[in-house]
């Protein structure tokens, strides 16, 4: 699917005009949390309207804010975009300019365009007004360039503790947008940064370090969330009074949110520090690494993304819309073997005890390329418990039920003949019987069968889990709607099973896909061990049932 939205025509009337002769983008991840769907939405803007126009992107920590970022972060988010296919050109840490930001403030101090304030942060939003409301100037506002110069150098010298003293812009304190009233530049913390050690005690704020970073590496079209929209005055004053020639321009669109899903930060670590999951991985997380575990590929991700569209509006879109990106993606690429994932045992009393043989199984039906199988049967049988019912209730009953003949794909027919019960009257056992002329590949056309069903052999089967996996958070109804999110949780959001799949899969390696036949595209776990075989399931087939 080829990007098309209103920022590619952007980008081709700056071409076109000359404003710019190559496009450059950043994708620009604060380190203090592994990416989500959402971030996959920015990316995917990023990367594929730069390359679109042959131009670049690079991915730039955004590092300036020292308090919550951390290594892990910046390794975990490098795999991730790797894993989703793309390559930046160049990978910067923001800050890696600290030397440039503050080049920059002091031009600015010497312009008379920002000055030392000593008001505290409560007393500065005091001064700031409302939206209705001007703000009024700093008792500060005025001190004299030299002052400034002085005071903002032991700023940087550690002579002041943390908050003491503020880096102020001198913009309009009556501005109607607020973000122009005087911004904040420049603050003090004594923190040990994760790059820079103990060199600064003073770290720009993101409206000033964010376009110098831009303009700094050159990028034409700074790409970034709606809620940036009323920063862009800010963006453009910095860009023009710090004298940048070539100048990047910001352009604004629409968060992508999920349904019935939270991708904010902070909700999405108590979850983990909560142990309501088991990691950032887990395969419930919206987080990227926990979409690639539940079994999403990245392919899919992307042409999600894409189908999605991009606007300068926030949108809302269900999992349905990444399931049919899936289905399209693995269709005709994944394996489809047998599992049976809540399984009854079917003795066929006219088949030879202790016979086993062999038969062919295609292991994509849309897809011969992909080959055949081995698929063994015997006189001891696994199906779906949903596939038998006792007695057939009406002519849509295409399953097994007593006295009624079924085929067994790529076997024979069998007809259901008795069940066992244990005492609490549930079945545990079905007795059936085969018609050996019904063979599979034989081309029996004598009699139709009341539909097709699935099986795995009992004495070669191997034993595995698979977690259901559902909503995280339960749909949003009356009742739920008021709810804090972590009284929201879907108390089945996973479900595990315990079941069978073919001796064909005995070598299965996490992160394998397969479509299990009238089950659902599955993927194996981390988790999977020789023995004791973990798969999730990703998605369900478009219409269980069908084949
Ligand atoms: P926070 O605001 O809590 O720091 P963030 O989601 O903005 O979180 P960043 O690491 O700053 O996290 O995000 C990197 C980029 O991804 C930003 O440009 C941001 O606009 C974009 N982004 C994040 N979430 C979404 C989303 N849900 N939809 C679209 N873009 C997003
Ligand atoms: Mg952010």
């Amino acid at each position: 699917m080829e990007i098309n939205n209103f920022i590619k025509t952007i980008m081709e009337d700056d071409l076109k005009s000359g404003k710019v002769d190559e496009i450059i983008t950043r994708f620009p991840p604060e380190p203090n949390a592994y990416l989500h769907i959402g971030h996959a939405r920015a990316m995917v803007t990023d990367f594929e309207l730069a390359s679109a126009f042959n131009g670049y992107t690079n991915l730039r920590f955004d590092d300036t804010n020292p308090t919550k970022e951390d290594n892990e972060f910046v390794e975990a988010i490098k795999e991730d975009i790797k894993w989703l296919g793309y390559n930046p050109k160049n990978v910067y840490f923001g800050s890696d300019y600290f030397d440039y930001d503050y080049e920059m403030a002091i031009k600015l101090i010497k312009k008379g365009l920002a000055y030392v304030d000593d008001l505290s942060q409560e007393e500065m939003s005091q001064y700031r007004g409302t939206l209705t409301e001007p703000g009024k100037n700093s008792p500060y506002r005025d001190r004299t360039i030299e002052e400034n110069l002085k005071l903002f150098e032991e700023m940087k010298n550690g002579v002041y503790p943390d908050g003491a003293k503020t880096l102020r812009a001198k913009i309009d304190m009556a501005s109607p947008n607020i973000n122009m009233r005087d911004p904040a530049l420049y603050r003090i913390i004594h923190i040990n940064h994760h790059r820079q050690g103990t060199k600064w005690c003073i770290f720009p704020m993101y409206d000033f370090a964010h376009p110098l970073q831009d303009a700094k590496e050159g990028v034409t079209h700074s790409l970034c969330s709606l809620e940036y929209d009323n920063h862009r005055v800010l963006y453009d004053w910095v860009v023009d009074n710090c004298d940048i020639v070539k100048k990047p321009h910001q352009y604004e669109f629409g968060r992508l949110n999920i349904e019935n899903t939270v991708l904010s930060k902070r909700y999405l670590r108590s979850l983990v520090d909560s142990k309501k999951v088991s990691g950032y991985d887990d395969p419930r997380m919206p987080t990227l690494r926990g979409l690639r575990r539940r079994g999403y590929t990245a392919d899919a991700i992307k042409s999600f993304i894409l189908s999605t569209g991009l606007s300068r509006i926030n949108s809302t879109i269900g999992w349905d819309a990444l399931d049919v990106a899936l289905r399209d993606d693995l269709k005709l690429k994944a394996l489809r073997p047998n599992a049976v994932i809540e399984p009854l045992e079917v003795v066929i009393d006219n088949y030879p005890e202790g016979e086993i043989e062999y038969l062919d199984m295609p292991n994509n039906q849309e897809n011969e390329e992909l080959g055949n199988h081995k698929i063994a049967f015997s006189k001891y049988l696994y199906i779906e418990k949903s596939d038998f019912i006792e007695v057939k209730p009406n002519k849509k009953w295409k399953r097994l039920a007593l006295d009624v003949e079924v085929r067994l794909m790529h076997a024979y027919f069998i007809k259901a003949t008795s069940v066992e019960k244990d005492n609490d009257g549930n079945i545990i056992r079905v007795h059936a019987t085969y018609d050996p002329q019904t063979k599979s590949g034989s081309g029996f056309e004598g009699r139709k069968p009341n539909g097709n069903i699935h099986f795995v052999e009992k004495t070669t089967a191997i034993p595995a889990e698979f977690r259901m996996i559902n909503s995280l958070l339960l749909p949003e109804t009356e009742e739920t709607k008021d709810l804090d999110f972590m009284e929201r949780l879907n108390p089945e959001s996973l479900v595990i099973k315990n079941g069978f799949v073919e001796e064909f899969l005995k070598d299965t390696k996490p992160e394998d896909k397969y479509q299990f036949i009238r089950n659902g595209y599955y993927c194996t776990d981390k988790d999977s061990t020789k023995d004791k075989l973990v798969f999730n399931r990703t998605c369900d087939l478009k219409s269980l049932f069908t084949l």
